[in-house]
């Protein structure tokens, strides 16, 4: 029995126990869970203090960002700013091509450039194309495809253009390609400048330093390249032969003496145009200077052929130039070079045909020559020839001899003509034709034509008053072109005439179509103020000139002496006998004396006295003799035709 309780004391034990184990069990499993949760909690607040620590730091990175591309943008759009007002005052245009779009961003300045106001216009890559230059077009299409391929860093182009006004201007491009990572091109931007004013200063810079600016042709150095291009080509291919052409115009000093600088000017224009007439595409006419031209022939098959081109020149411009109301003939002397194996300087091409023209001009000008090798010898003759010449007057090498001329009606001398001669110490006697040329290319014609009319007159001064003084005669002197247009001739005539004292109605100057021809007005002036000193004037060489028939009445001549070439065929040949008829007939309807010259048969003589010609002179009667000799003739003219008489 006492088990029972015990055992329900014991129970009661045990089931207090438990509760209090029960009870302790729960106290530990939630201080355990409070802990727990307290340390969640601190893990938590610590992570928090983590985090906020963390977007602390990223916030203020982030500010620090944004501040930074705040100053970035700031800076970009003051660099965008800086550009776009140096393109501003650089006055560039400004070009954004994106390669991807096919899109052109064009700026304000640039479509201004070529005169695209409407903003509304579309400009696509293909409408700027359009406006570039045809020429010009392929070397930009090359650029640009080199720049996009990456084989050039900047891009720069020079072309031209077209403004909507239709004119073109020159730019200059500039432009840098923008890549993607794989180097594809996508944009290519840059600045487009004018650079007319420059081209066009670059333009007259080489055009002068080319060309010649009175005519525009090539200039002498401009040529000489030209020539030497020639010579090469020549040299690579047998076929492709040349000639070149060395114009110098004849007795052009005398325009330029007589109408002044500005019509010689006017006249090397105008012949310039017709040279440039003359000549095929290809070939060159160039100005050397002064009044010398050369034409470069290409591809001519020999020497034929080029005469041919010199011939069709002459042709042009023998016809008349008028200027300012005035009618003026010019002729040139041609020297003709052709290409030749072995000669590779343009220098001597220039020398060689300027040797042959110096022949042309010494056989009697306005014709043409063909250069030969022994000219060159001929050349150093020529200018020893010229310094002997100087001082041919000083060393009394010069004589002045006298051709009779006689009337045939009485057949009686009635004058001379004063011929020149020259004892040169090596050559010997040597004709007019010999050294007169070079005389008057060098000027020297004047001090040798003041010596023979200085001679003449004082010869005429004593036959007159000592041989023949009751039935005095006449002189005429030669006068070359430069001596008439020479300010000082008239004051030279006057000076003969009052030193010694002759009639100046017994003294006649001698003067030839071509003179007349190069400028009628001209000497007209100088022919009117010899005739106030009262000498007689004498068309020498009639009928070899051309033109000259129309201004014959209204030139101050009181005697034409018909040339020998009609005389010397009278007898034979009946357009040259009918020639000298018409001549006659014209003079004595002009109330002019006629003398024939060059008479050397007597049939010439009797077909000259059935047409009434009064006067003449030639070898038949007379070789030019000098002064003793001809004194000696007179003489006995006179004796003679007085015996007659009786
Ligand atoms: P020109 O004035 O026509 O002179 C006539 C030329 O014909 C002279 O030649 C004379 O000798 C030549 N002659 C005369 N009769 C005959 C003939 O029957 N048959 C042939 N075949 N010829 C004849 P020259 O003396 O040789 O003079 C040639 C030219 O030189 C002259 O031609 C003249 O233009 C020029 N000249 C001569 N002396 C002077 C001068 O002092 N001053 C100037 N400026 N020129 C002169
Ligand atoms: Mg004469
Ligand atoms: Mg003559």
């Amino acid at each position: 029995m006492q088990l029972i309780p015990l055992v329900l004391v014991l129970l009661a034990g045990s089931a207090a126990a438990w509760w209090v184990l029960r009870s302790r069990a729960r106290l530990s499993a939630r201080v355990a869970e409070e802990a727990e949760a307290r340390w969640r909690l601190e893990e938590l607040q610590g992570r928090l203090l983590e985090r906020t620590v963390e977007l602390e730091d990223a916030n203020e990175h982030l500010e620090r960002e944004i501040e930074e591309r705040r100053k970035m943008e700031l800076a970009l759009r003051e660099s965008e700013e800086r550009y776009a007002l140096a393109a501003r005052g650089a006055n560039d245009g400004l070009w954004d091509w994106n390669l991807v779009a096919g899109e052109v961003y064009l700026s304000e300045r640039w479509r201004e450039m070529v005169g695209v106001v409407d903003r509304s216009l579309s400009l696509s890559p293909e409408e700027w194309f359009s406006r570039v230059h045809l020429s010009d077009l392929p070397q930009l299409k090359v650029d640009i495809a080199a720049q996009a391929a990456g084989s050039r860093s900047h891009f720069h182009s020079e072309h031209r253009l077209r403004h909507s006004e239709g004119f073109f201007i020159w730019v200059l491009c500039r432009g840098i390609v923008v890549r993607d990572d794989e180097g594809r091109a996508l944009r290519i931007a840059g600045s487009m400048t004018d650079i007319t004013a420059r081209k066009d200063l670059e333009e007259r810079l080489r055009r002068e330093a080319q060309f010649d600016s009175l005519t525009t042709l090539p200039n002498r150095s401009y040529a000489t390249d030209l020539l030497r291009r020639a010579i090469a080509r020549a040299k690579r291919n047998r076929e492709q032969q040349f000639g070149v052409l060395f114009l110098d115009c004849d007795r052009f000093k005398v325009v330029n003496d007589s109408l002044g600088h500005h019509a010689g000017d006017s006249l090397l224009r105008l012949v310039a145009g017709r040279l440039n007439g003359c000549v095929r595409p290809g070939d060159v006419v160039a100005r050397l200077g002064g009044d010398e031209f050369v034409v470069i022939l290409e591809g001519v098959k020999d020497e034929a052929e080029a005469i041919t081109v010199a011939e069709r020149i002459q042709h042009s411009l023998a016809q008349p130039f008028y200027l300012d109301g005035r009618e003026l003939f010019m002729s040139v002397s041609v020297g003709i070079a052709m290409s030749q194996p072995g000669v590779e300087r343009p220098e001597d091409y220039l020398r060689d045909a300027d040797l042959a023209m110096y022949r042309a001009k010494l056989r009697g000008r306005a014709r043409h020559e063909v250069f030969r090798a022994d000219m060159r010898a001929g050349a150093v003759l020529q200018m020893s020839l010229e310094n002997d010449l100087r001082h041919s007057m000083d060393r009394g090498e010069l004589r002045v001899m006298y051709q009779p001329i006689w009337s045939l009606a009485s057949g009686r001398i009635v004058g001379f003509e004063a011929l020149v001669r020259w004892d040169h110490p090596t050559h010997g006697a040597m004709q007019p034709a010999d050294f007169i040329p070079i005389a008057e290319e060098t000027g020297l014609i004047l001090p040798l034509g003041e010596w023979v009319l200085r001679q003449a007159a004082q010869r005429l001064a004593h036959w007159n008053t000592k041989v023949v003084a009751d039935d005095p005669i006449w002189v005429s002197v030669n006068v070359a072109a430069r001596q008439l247009t020479h300010p000082g001739l008239v004051e030279i005539v006057k000076n003969a005439i009052a030193e010694t004292g002759i009639e100046a109605s017994r003294l006649k100057l001698e003067i030839t179509e071509s003179m007349i021809m190069a400028d009628a007005v001209a000497a007209v002036g100088a022919l009117e103020q010899l005739k106030t000193l009262g000498i007689h004037l004498l068309m020498d060489d009639f009928g070899t000139g051309h033109a000259s028939l129309s201004y014959l009445h209204r030139l101050p001549i009181s005697t034409i002496k018909i040339d020998r070439y009609f005389v010397g065929r009278i007898d034979s040949n009946s357009e040259c006998l009918e020639i000298v008829r018409t001549i006659l007939s014209l003079s004595r309807s002009l109330s002019m004396d006629v003398v024939a010259e060059g008479v050397e048969n007597g049939a010439q003589r009797e077909v000259l006295q059935s047409l009434g010609c009064e006067y003449v002179q030639g070898y038949l009667l007379s070789p030019p003799l000098d002064a003793d000799a001809a004194e000696r003739l007179l003489l006995t003219n006179r004796a003679v035709e007085s015996a007659a008489s009786r």
